[in-house]
């Protein structure tokens, strides 16, 4: 498929930043990395400090949505993603007890032409490496086995276990969503909810023979088994490994993406799926259990004076096993990078309108994808008895005769919803993101902050309602005087 986007890999921004900042990346993972490459593309000095003994370490798959696809090509990793990951063509919709066929997602050629890049499935550990590679590769240090163990706002710095204390202009915590970062921008105390559902990630290698079915099917294809209050959805994520993601409720389970579990108590409460999902289940030979957890509050990403700075889900945790969880963390990392390409000097004023750009482009994003994900979960797991039960099968029903996204019946309201859908959370281009709020907003904070009161004219005055708050979340509302309207201000771009 062209890729309208060339591969840049170097000098990613066409410019960078009029002053090189230290930033100091708090968690080495999806996060970290894409924001150590995106941050040192932008001209600054980044230095990852990581936990975990080396790259590539992880046992899972994951989903590679096209907005993440895009984000990988541009990065110059395109090849490597062709060769390691594996291209979804389908999703499949199961009744889970009889395997009965409900319906189907089809990746057509034109509807993913038109979204400029493919659906994969891959393993974390490649992504992971690619990423690794990608930083260094650009100059970027990443220290493994260091543990960092307090993050100072005030004085932007960390503290490792071995005593250490590291300087930095900015932190950026990248650790998660229960690491010491968030814990410091958010505040002590914060409660997570339980939420209803706990994801298993694990891998086999399909050499069944009666599993053969599912790789000679179609070689890609993504299963999901739908159950009451559970489901079972499985993917390729490299040519001789499957991965299979269950979500079952519980309550004992913690957030985690490293302890391996036994499966059997958990493969027990899948004994009315069909035969298939039964065998593959008693093949698994990793597991790992990652309770899905809520957390408290998605509005505070960096602390008051702009040295901590939250990004990936350490900012905003998704459930787990969800389609999106990694490709939000990129994309964090691309419209960082892409502002603070920008920054022309020292000045606290600059640092802190750039991060409150960098929330406000990425806030309602990464609320409305929670919501989606949050819902597809829960719409896979109804019980029957439960009134949506009858609502889903019917839209089921009626997507099986229009021959879900047939792109020649797109004129369907069924279809022109699925593809609105499709458009919302794939479409999304974090770079134009970035831009955008450059053109509209960042030409005239910038000048509006180098004059020390600067009457803004340009606007009608009905639209003071609008503008006045958006300067406050800049930090700009003392600069301002709104008064009547003049064309020519100096502000028009
Ligand atoms: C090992 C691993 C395997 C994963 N496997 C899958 C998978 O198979 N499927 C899936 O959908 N998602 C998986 N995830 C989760 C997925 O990476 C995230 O949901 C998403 O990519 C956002 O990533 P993140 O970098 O924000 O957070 P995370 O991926 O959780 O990364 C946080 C990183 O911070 C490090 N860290 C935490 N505290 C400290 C500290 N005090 N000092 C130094 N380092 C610290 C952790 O070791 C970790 O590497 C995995 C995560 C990890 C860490």
């Amino acid at each position: 498929m062209p890729f309208p986007t060339a591969p840049v890999k170097e000098d990613l921004f066409r410019r960078r930043a009029e002053v090189a900042l230290d930033f100091v990346v708090v968690g080495g993972s999806i996060a970290g990395l894409s924001c150590a490459y995106n941050l040192n593309q932008a001209g600054h000095n980044v230095r990852v400090l990581e936990r975990s003994s080396g790259p590539g370490i992880g046992t899972g798959g994951l989903r590679v949505p096209p907005n993440m696809t895009k984000l990988l090509f541009h990065w110059g990793l395109g090849a490597q993603l062709v060769k390691l990951a594996v291209k979804c063509p389908r999703i499949e919709f199961l009744e889970s007890t009889t395997g009965e066929y409900l319906s189907g997602l089809v990746m057509h050629e034109e509807v993913m032409a038109e979204l400029q890049a493919d659906m994969y499935g891959m393993l974390y550990s490649d992504l992971h490496l690619m990423l690794y590679d990608l930083a260094v590769a650009a100059g970027v240090r990443v220290d493994f086995n260091v543990n960092v163990v307090d993050v100072d706002v005030s004085e932007p710095s960390v503290l490792l276990a071995s005593g250490q204390r590291l300087q930095a202009d900015i932190v950026i915590g990248a650790d998660g969503p229960q690491g010491i970062s968030r814990e410091r921008v958010f505040g002590p105390g914060e409660k997570f909810k339980i939420g209803p559902f706990t994801g298993y990630t694990l891998i086999r290698i399909l050499w069944d023979p009666k599993l053969r079915s599912l790789v000679d099917d179609e070689m890609g294809l993504w299963k999901v088994w739908m159950g009451a209050h559970r489901c079972v959805l499985t993917f390729f994520v490299c040519s001789d490994q499957y991965a299979v993601q269950l979500i079952c409720p519980s309550q004992e389970a913690v957030h985690n993406w490293t302890k391996s579990m036994p499966l059997l108590p958990t493969a027990e409460k899948f004994d009315d799926f069909e035969e298939t999902v039964q065998r593959l289940l008693r093949l698994v030979t990793q597991t790992v259990e990652t309770q899905n957890v809520i957390q408290e509050s998605t509005s505070v990403w960096y602390d008051k004076d702009g040295h901590v700075v939250l990004i990936g889900d350490a900012a905003h945790l998704l459930n787990p096993g969800t389609t999106h969880g990694s490709s939000l963390a990129m994309e964090d990392a691309a419209v960082l990078g892409s502002l603070f390409s920008r920054l022309r000097s020292r000045d606290k004023g600059d640092i802190m309108r750039l991060l409150a750009a960098y929330q406000e482009i990425r806030e309602d994003r990464c609320v409305e994808v929670n919501k989606s994900e949050f819902g597809k979960c829960a719409i896979s797991t109804i019980a029957p008895g439960d009134p949506m039960y009858e609502v889903r099968n019917a839209g089921f029903a009626a997507s099986r005769e229009v021959k879900a996204l047939d792109w020649e019946n797109l004129g369907d309201p069924y279809l022109q919803n699925v593809w609105e859908e499709f458009k919302g959370s794939f479409g999304y281009e974090a770079y134009d993101a970035a831009d955008d709020w450059w053109v509209d907003w960042g030409i005239l904070t910038e000048r509006l902050a180098a004059a020390p009161t600067m009457v803004v004219t340009s606007a009608a005055e009905e639209d003071n309602d609008e503008l006045v708050p958006a300067f406050d979340r800049l930090g700009l509302t003392s600069h301002v005087v709104v008064t009547s309207v003049t064309q020519d201000n100096g502000l028009h771009r």
